[in-house]
């Protein structure tokens, strides 16, 4: 029988609950337990891939093509399970389900109400990850206690306790303790206050984790325990880490919060296996990593998340070459305004990332120019690999109108178009072509190269493609297209055959790299920009 967890946060968002229930899944994965996870989103967009990356940072995607939200990232990235369509839910697919169930008539005639059918419809949406093959699930809610829309999930988790019985399924909620400069003191009041809004729900933590910027004396453990109502060993605190979000389970372990979660669960302990994890995360804060810089050039680069899945595996891509990689970001619009390329002058690799709409698209082209032009490594993913076949036949081909259709429908050179299959679509919500796709990869190629085999199976997000009309002219003229669709009609990824690398793909390679896995495309992309770094400090 699949045992439950529930994570909920209060006093402030961005606590990193998705980061703290990854971590403990994490641990549980290392102790044999079979984990699933899923995220109860409460706002009301059906999924967040309609949702600007500036509201609510990068959408992950996941093999079936779900489009989630960032947390699913964690998940994966952490405790490497495998997230899908049941892994994410939100207040408006709830909803939705509900009303059409209410328009076939499924009620016969009964009224439909937030309790029962919202709270069913939620607790069934808990329950699609019980199984056989999960021993523990995990579910994360978003929002904050006393959110007046995370309600009806509250009230679900609470039945669900309630149905299932306390050695089945537990409450672990994240809340702060604040350090407040003038008056010198922890507080511990808000974390007081918001395991209050639980409990006027009926809900009591059996785990409160404290996330806290300096360490908790005991007087704060022994009052946290007394007034929130939760045994003092189950005061948990966590500071705030300070090289790397991979410590997280680490200092976890070190309080045995997996332990206590197996305890309450009523499961056996089993011996943990992390020592390759500690190692990584050794050499990470170790400080002494050879560095090497790499510029993103984006759109949306004053949101640190919405480019999340890129940066952790440009990271990730650094522990396996055991390089620092430094990440500078770029703002694209900035390029395009000045003159030169100063902004890129100091960096040994260039990457552009995914991204829509016409904004900043002639700032990521310059860079991709000087990137091409320069022997500077160069990744492109997605609207990236787009926008490097526009520069190529812009400033190689000779078409100085070339574009994108989704840029300008006009262009006469319309090098990257919409799909097929996309000019029927009216509807904007999960419509794109989304998920896993496989690609085959052509001999003599750095992808070849880099993944070791030439069938692959990457994450796509995506309407618009490379227009095959133009596929003879780039050949000729020394673009190599080396990965396809198996079936030869999609271009997948580019590359530039006399240039040390300078690989772009239409997928999305970052969904897939793990911290003790780097993705192929990153790690010989960071392994190119370090051998760039070396040539120039030598010549
Ligand atoms: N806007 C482009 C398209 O829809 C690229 C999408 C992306 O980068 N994810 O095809």
């Amino acid at each position: 029988m699949t045992k439950h967890i529930f994570v909920t946060g209060g006093v402030v968002s961005s606590l990193g609950k998705g980061i703290t229930a990854a971590a403990l899944a994490m641990l549980l994965k290392h102790r044999g337990y079979r984990v699933a996870m899923q995220k109860m989103d409460p706002y009301i967009n059906v999924d967040p891939g309609t949702m600007s990356p500036f509201q609510h940072g990068e959408v992950f995607v996941t093999d079936d093509g779900t489009e989630t939200d960032l947390d699913l990232g964690h998940y994966e990235r952490f405790a490497g399970v495998c997230c899908s369509k049941a892994s994410n839910y939100t207040t408006g697919k709830i909803y939705s389900n509900v009303i059409e169930r209410e328009r076939r008539g499924d009620y016969l005639g009964g009224t439909v109400q937030v309790i029962p059918h919202i709270t069913d419809e939620i607790k069934d949406s808990i329950l699609s990850l019980a199984n056989p093959d999960t021993d523990i699930a995990i579910t994360e809610i978003g929002g904050t206690a006393g959110d007046i829309e995370s309600l009806p999930f509250l009230e679900a988790i609470r039945q669900f306790r309630h149905e299932k019985g306390i050695g089945n399924a537990i409450f672990i909620h994240l809340t702060l303790v604040p350090y407040l400069r003038a008056a010198g003191e922890m507080k511990t009041k808000p974390s007081q206050q918001s395991v209050g809004i639980l409990r006027n729900i009926g809900i009591v933590p059996d785990i409160l984790i404290c996330r806290t910027e300096l360490p908790l004396s005991k007087e704060h453990f022994s009052k946290l325990s007394l007034f929130c109502n939760v045994a003092q060993e189950m005061v948990i605190e966590e500071q705030d880490v300070k090289n790397s979000i991979y410590e997280v389970p680490l200092e976890l372990a070190y309080q045995q919060v997996d332990l206590k979660v197996l305890r309450l669960l009523e499961l056996p302990p089993r011996e943990l296996h992390i020592d390759e994890w500690r190692t990584m995360v050794q050499r990470v804060i170790a400080n002494d990593r050879p560095q090497v810089t790499i510029a993103v050039v984006g759109k949306y680069i004053s949101l640190r998340d919405a480019y999340k899945s890129i940066y952790e595996s440009l990271d990730h891509a650094g522990i396996a070459n055991n390089f620092e990689v430094i990440i500078k970001s770029i703002e694209s619009e900035d390029l395009e305004n000045c003159r030169g390329y100063e902004p890129l002058a100091d960096a040994d690799g260039i990457l552009v990332p995914g991204g829509f709409g016409n904004r900043g698209i002639d700032g990521k082209i310059k860079a991709i120019q000087y990137a091409r032009e320069n022997d500077i490594p160069f990744l492109g993913i997605c609207l990236g690999m787009q926008c490097a076949v526009i520069e190529f036949a812009r400033n190689v081909l000779g078409y100085p109108d070339a574009d994108s259709t989704e840029f300008n429908p006009q262009t006469k050179h319309p090098v990257i178009c919409l799909m097929k299959e996309q000019e029927q679509v009216t509807h904007k919500g999960a419509s794109m072509r989304l998920g896993a796709w496989p690609c085959t990869l052509r001999d003599g190629s750095k992808a070849l190269i880099a993944y070791g085999k030439s069938e692959v199976s990457e994450r796509h997000r995506h309407r618009y493609e490379f227009n095959n009309t133009f596929r003879e002219a780039y050949q000729q003229a020394g673009l190599f297209i080396s990965g396809t669709s198996p079936d030869n009609k999609l271009v997948e990824v580019v590359e530039h055959a006399h240039h040390p690398w300078f690989v772009a793909a239409q997928f999305h390679p970052e969904f897939k790299s793990r911290p003790l896995c780097a993705h192929p495309l990153f790690q010989n992309f960071i392994k190119a920009a370090m051998e760039n770094k070396q040539k120039n400090t030598t010549t």
